[in-house]
């Protein structure tokens, strides 16, 4: 049990429970408005997420690969220019942020006009349909960047029905794509099956989801790294949190969030003691937030039933690799390689270790410092399911022993075999190792059997709210709207931020 931090005090204006970028956003927001601000994050280190790690001098991220919105001028640069936080933190543009491999193609991510230009070489007979596809991917982003912003929750009656409107007769394509999956869009809009099963690679999304998701990810104008990783964007967060006079307290778990007459007044920490606070946000894995920091008694039957029947977003595997290689001389520049090993969309992110699309990320070349001299960082990551030979051979108490070491040691060397097709003699050059599962990603972050994104985002998903049925309890993060991904649940951490703010006035 981690220790509890003992300089906190025992009445704040907000308790934020978790650190990760959610929850960080709303917290700086609120302290840069001079409310007193604590975020209680159980880990040793902020991010969630959107952390690092360090494994023998290499630094490795917890999945994360490259994100939108940084560019100048573009959401996620203007809400760190609000929070005074833009010259701490350096980007990398990437152009491409990946290329999409299989075993007779090499196709650039972006820009989309490039891609569209080879597989229409490539698919000649659904020339049309791809120009189609890669406009559609365009407006379905900027349709969507539209509709939420501002967050629907902040609206009054008439700014709602704004929305309605604006859903209805300006936003023809989420309206087209956004009621069907990926898989049934691209079986509808395109003829060849590798057609298809090369675009349900285009992000690492799964093809169950919406089919405005990942569309509107491809249809970004940018796409960025942090440099430093994954961790130094958290860090600037944190840093924001205090420079504005709010605390963040490390490795102190929140057990219980305090109801009084159905109203959030503080929150129980592991050591049983008690922090009062007028608003209370939560970062934390809704069911989490609902069934064990709240408790069933607060909730009516119907949220309790959708919470525990709701689908999740699927987990990852995630094989980091130290190697003593020089992968610049091997003609590599940083760019993600998304390496498809079938044909057939359902492969791509189905979870046979045989036949599943590997993520291959190599961001020692994108910020050397991720590396020592002379070494690189290399990265293996697949979709996953939690419930892998019945949920990884874990003991009952949830413990690892020697088959859960024995599973993963057998899947990594599978993927890494697979991945010498693009990366070769990657296996003769591993000088460190750690291989992370659903279960991994779990235990550091509490996010239930490791979903990456929060909730699974299927076609015709409803429009979460972050207010909560408990008074003075809102949600920040991918539990809550808008969705999963770092751009998202920052928009998600500044609306909870305005959302307390507006009731405090
Ligand atoms: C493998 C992987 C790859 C990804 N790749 C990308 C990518 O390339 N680009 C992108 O934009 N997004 C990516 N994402 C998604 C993105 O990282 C997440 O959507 C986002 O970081 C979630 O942030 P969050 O604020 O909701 O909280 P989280 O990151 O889930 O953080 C929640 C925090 O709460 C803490 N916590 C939990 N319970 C408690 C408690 N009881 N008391 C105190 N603290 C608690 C946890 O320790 C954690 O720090 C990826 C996710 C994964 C898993």
């Amino acid at each position: 049990m981690p220790q509890q931090n003992k300089g906190m005090k025992n009445q704040y204006d907000v308790v934020v429970i978790g650190a990760g970028i959610g929850g960080l956003t709303c917290g700086a927001f609120l302290a840069k408005e001079g409310m007193s601000v604590l975020i209680a994050e159980q880990q040793s280190k902020p991010g969630g997420y959107c952390t690092s790690f360090l494994r023998n001098g290499f630094t490795f991220n917890v999945g994360f690969d490259f994100f939108v919105g940084a560019e100048r001028g573009g959401m996620f640069d203007k809400l760190l220019d609000e929070l005074g936080l833009k010259d701490e933190m350096q980007f990398v543009d990437l152009a491409p942020p990946s290329r999409i491999a299989g075993s007779d193609y090499n196709l650039p991510l972006t820009p989309l006009e490039d891609l569209a230009a080879e597989l229409k070489k490539m698919f000649p007979g659904d020339v049309q349909n791809i120009d189609t596809f890669f406009q559609d991917c365009k407006a379905v982003t900027s349709e969507i960047l539209a509709l939420a912003e501002p967050s629907p929750d902040l609206l009054g009656i008439g700014g709602k029905i704004g929305v309605m409107i604006k859903f209805l007769f300006k936003s023809p394509n989420v309206k087209k794509y956004g009621g069907q999956s990926y898989r049934e869009a691209l079986k509808k809009y395109f003829k060849e099956p590798k057609l298809r099963a090369i675009l349900a690679s285009l992000d690492h999304y799964d093809p169950g989801w919406a089919a405005t998701e990942p569309m509107k990810v491809v249809g970004f104008p940018a796409f960025q790294y942090p440099r430093g990783g994954s961790q130094a964007l958290a860090d600037v967060f944190s840093n924001g949190v205090k420079k504005h006079g709010g605390e963040l307290a490390l490795k102190s778990t929140i057990t219980k969030i305090m109801v009084e007459n159905g109203k959030a007044v503080g929150v129980q920490l592991g050591d049983g003691s008690r922090v009062n606070a007028r608003y209370v946000v939560s970062n934390v894995d809704a069911r989490q937030t609902f069934l064990q920091l709240i408790g069933e008694k607060y909730l009516t039957s119907k949220f309790v039933k959708e919470l525990n029947n709701e689908r999740l977003s699927a987990p990852v595997l995630l094989v980091s690799l130290g190697v003593d290689m020089d992968l610049k001389a091997m003609g590599f520049d940083g760019t993600s390689i998304v390496y498809n090993r079938s044909d057939n969309v359902d492969d791509v992110w189905g979870g046979d270790p045989e036949k599943c699309s590997l993520w291959i990320m190599m961001h020692s070349l994108r910020d050397p410092s991720h590396a020592p001299a002379g070494k690189a960082t290399v990265q293996l990551m697949t979709q996953f399911p939690y419930n892998y030979m019945d949920y990884w051979k874990r003991e009952m108490n949830g413990t690892r022993g020697k088959e859960y070491s024995e599973i993963k040691d057998a899947l990594a060397s599978k993927l890494i075999v697979a991945a010498e097709e693009v990366v070769p003699q990657l296996s003769k050059h591993i000088v460190c190792k750690d291989i992370a599962t659903p279960l991994t990603f779990e235990r550091y972050t509490s996010n239930s059997e490791g979903a990456c994104y929060g909730w699974f985002p299927g076609p015709k998903g409803k429009l979460r709210s972050q207010k909560t049925p408990i008074k003075n309890l809102y949600q920040a993060g991918h539990w809550t709207f808008p969705g999963g991904s770092i751009f998202a649940v920052a928009l998600s951490g500044r609306n909870a931020a305005r959302l307390v703010l507006k009731d405090t006035r």
